[in-house]
């Protein structure tokens, strides 16, 4: 039985943070503001296949108040949402997510994402769908005052 989620994620973005986006660090005179690495497009997936085993969201795993994850790569969190999908004998059939960021471009990076999104999950790039559009200057993200991600999976669950 194939079961979806979703997950929808935002960070601010601030002068003197990296950069980081589905793991690649993009040069941007601004970076997400975050405890972690702030890597919104991983939060959004993690919380998309977390969702689709009717788990709780991804901070309630890897809390801000815990040291242990301050700066921490979002691609352990990744990991370990494949883990309990993996616990339950399930198996990852997809998953597609859209940034959402005014600048700077994100195409050029989009393949790098998904080969770090792939690794992570122990899935193909055929089976990570991502994409970046700009929200035509409307509101936080159109300001540039943060980027957002959203995303969905399906997961195949005995
Ligand atoms: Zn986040």
């Amino acid at each position: 039985m194939v079961h979806v989620g979703i997950g929808y994620d935002v960070h601010a973005l601030v002068v003197g943070r990296k950069l980081i986006l589905g793991g690649v660090e993009i040069s941007h005179s601004k970076g997400l503001e975050g405890h972690s690495d702030a890597d919104v497009l991983m939060h959004a997936v993690c919380d998309a296949l977390l969702g689709a085993i009717g788990e709780v969201d991804i901070g309630h795993f890897f809390p801000n108040t815990d040291p242990r994850w301050k700066g921490a790569p979002s691609r352990v969190f990744l990991e370990e949402a494949a883990r309990k999908i993996q616990q339950l004998q399930g198996r990852i059939v997809n998953v597609d997510a859209t940034l959402i960021a005014q600048q700077p471009k994100l195409f050029p990076h989009i393949p790098a994402m998904k080969a770090n999104l792939a690794a992570a999950l122990a899935v193909t790039a055929r089976q990570v769908g991502i994409k970046a559009t700009t929200n035509e200057g409307l509101g936080f993200a159109g300001r540039e005052e943060g980027i957002a991600a959203m995303a969905v999976a399906a997961v195949d669950l005995p």
